[in-house]
C-alpha cells in the first residue's frame, strides 16, 4: 500500500509498504480521508518528542475509512464508515481510571507511537478496540462530514469545563482551525455573541464568514479594551487561547468577566511556558482557569454526534482535499499557512 512515513533520516517519505493485516483482537480500516494537523507539520520537521531520531513511522490521527477487516468479535461490518480517536490510554492508571486517558502517561496513540492514517490501511490495536477508539458514523453520511471529529473532540473538550450557553459573550484568541472551531460551537450553544482576535485579515474575514459577531485585530485594536467595549464594561464571560503567545494568556485574565470562565487551549514553546499573571484578577473576579490537551474517545463520541447533527457547518473549516499520493505538495500547502484544514484522501 502507499503512505506518506516519516524516515529514520528525518524526511517524510511516500512509499509503498505492505498492507497491514488484523491480528487476533485487531480491526484495520481502509482510509477514506485524514486531516493535517500542527503535531503532524511537527513531527514532519523532525521536533516531535514520540519521533525521536531513527523513526520509521507513519503519522496520520484524525482517521475516517472504513472497516476493512474485523477481527474484534465486535459487529462492525466490512466497509462501515467510522471517526477513529486517536488516543489509547493504559485503561489501569490514576487518569485512564478518572476519564482522563489523554492524560496517561503511558498512552499509545494513532499516528504518535505506532503507524497511522496516512496510508491506504491503518490498524487499530486490539486494547484501542475496547477503549471505544472506533466510532461508528450514521448512515448517510460521508467521510467529508465527519473528518472534522478530531480536532472538534479536542475543542469539546476545552469548552466543557466553559460551559458556554445564552446571554454569554465568548472570546477566542486566534482563528486557526481551533479557534474557528471553538466560535462555530459556542455559536452553536446559542451564545450572546461570538468576538474572535486574530491578526491576519484572511482570517478575520473567514471569522466573519463563520459567524463571529465582532473581530480584533490586536495589532492595531487593544484587545482587553476592545473587548469592554463590545460588552458593556463587563468583559467576556468565556475566553479561549488557541494562539501560542505568551501576553494573549495575561489579556484572557485581563478581558474576563467577573465569575468568567478561562481555557488555556493553547500551549506554549517548552521552557517558555512561565507567564506573569495578575492573580488578584482571577481572586477578585472568581475566574476559572483551565487547560486542556489532547482528547479522549468519549470527547471524539461526542464530537461525532456535533458534527453529525450538522455536517455543514463543519464541513466549511475543511479547505483543501489532496490525494494521498500528492502529500509532499500537501504539505508543502499545509506549512505555508494558506490552508485552514487540509485533508489527504489515499
Ligand atoms: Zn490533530
Ligand atoms: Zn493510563
Amino acid at each position: 500500500m502507499l503512505a506518506y512515513e516519516y524516515q529514520a533520516d528525518g524526511s517524510m517519505r511516500l512509499v509503498e509498504k505492505p498492507t497491514p493485516t488484523a491480528g487476533d483482537g485487531e480491526v484495520t480500516v481502509d482510509v477514506e480521508m485524514v486531516g493535517v494537523c500542527g503535531t503532524d507539520l511537527k513531527i514532519a520537521r523532525g521536533e516531535h518528542r514520540l519521533y525521536p531520531a531513527g523513526t520509521v513511522r507513519v503519522p496520520g490521527h484524525e482517521v475516517v475509512g472504513r472497516i476493512r477487516e474485523n477481527r474484534s468479535g465486535r459487529d462492525y461490518r466490512e466497509g462501515q464508515l467510522v471517526a477513529l480517536a486517536p488516543n489509547v490510554g493504559c485503561g489501569e492508571c490514576g487518569p485512564c481510571r478518572g476519564g482522563r486517558s489523554n492524560l496517561c502517561a503511558n498512552y499509545s496513540s494513532i499516528g504518535l507511537t505506532f503507524d497511522g492514517g496516512f496510508a491506504e490501511v491503518v490498524t487499530v490495536p486490539a486494547r484501542g478496540v475496547e477503549a471505544g477508539n472506533i466510532l461508528p458514523v450514521d448512515d448517510g453520511l460521508d467521510p467529508i462530514d465527519v473528518v472534522m471529529t478530531e480536532p472538534v473532540a479536542a475543542v469539546v473538550r476545552g469548552l466543557r469545563p466553559l460551559n458556554p450557553g445564552p446571554g454569554d459573550t465568548v472570546l477566542v484568541c486566534g482563528a486557526g482551525p481551533i479557534g474557528l472551531t471553538a466560535l462555530l460551537l459556542a455559536k452553536r450553544r446559542g451564545v450572546a455573541q461570538v468576538i474572535v482576535s486574530q491578526t491576519s485579515a484572511p482570517r478575520r474575514e473567514l471569522a466573519a464568514t463563520l459567524g463571529a459577531d465582532h473581530t480584533i485585530n490586536p495589532r492595531e485594536e487593544h484587545l482587553v479594551e476592545r473587548t469592554m467595549e463590545l460588552t458593556d464594561g463587563q468583559g467576556a464571560d468565556c475566553v479561549v487561547v488557541a494562539t501560542p503567545v505568551a501576553s494573549v494568556f495575561q489579556d484572557a485574565l485581563r478581558a474576563a468577566a467577573v465569575g468568567g470562565r478561562v481555557n488555556f487551549f493553547a500551549g506554549l514553546p517548552s521552557g517558555k511556558g512561565e507567564v506573569l499573571l495578575d492573580a488578584n484578577l482571577v481572586h477578585y473576579r472568581e475566574l476559572v482557569v483551565t487547560g486542556s490537551t489532547a482528547n479522549t474517545p468519549e470527547d471524539n463520541a461526542e464530537a461525532l454526534a456535533e458534527v453529525s447533527a450538522s455536517p455543514e457547518v463543519y464541513r466549511q473549516l475543511v479547505s483543501d482535499r489532496v490525494p494521498l499520493a500528492q502529500a509532499e505538495e500537501g504539505f508543502a500547502r499545509a506549512r505555508s499557512g494558506e490552508a485552514l484544514k487540509l485533508v489527504l484522501e489515499p
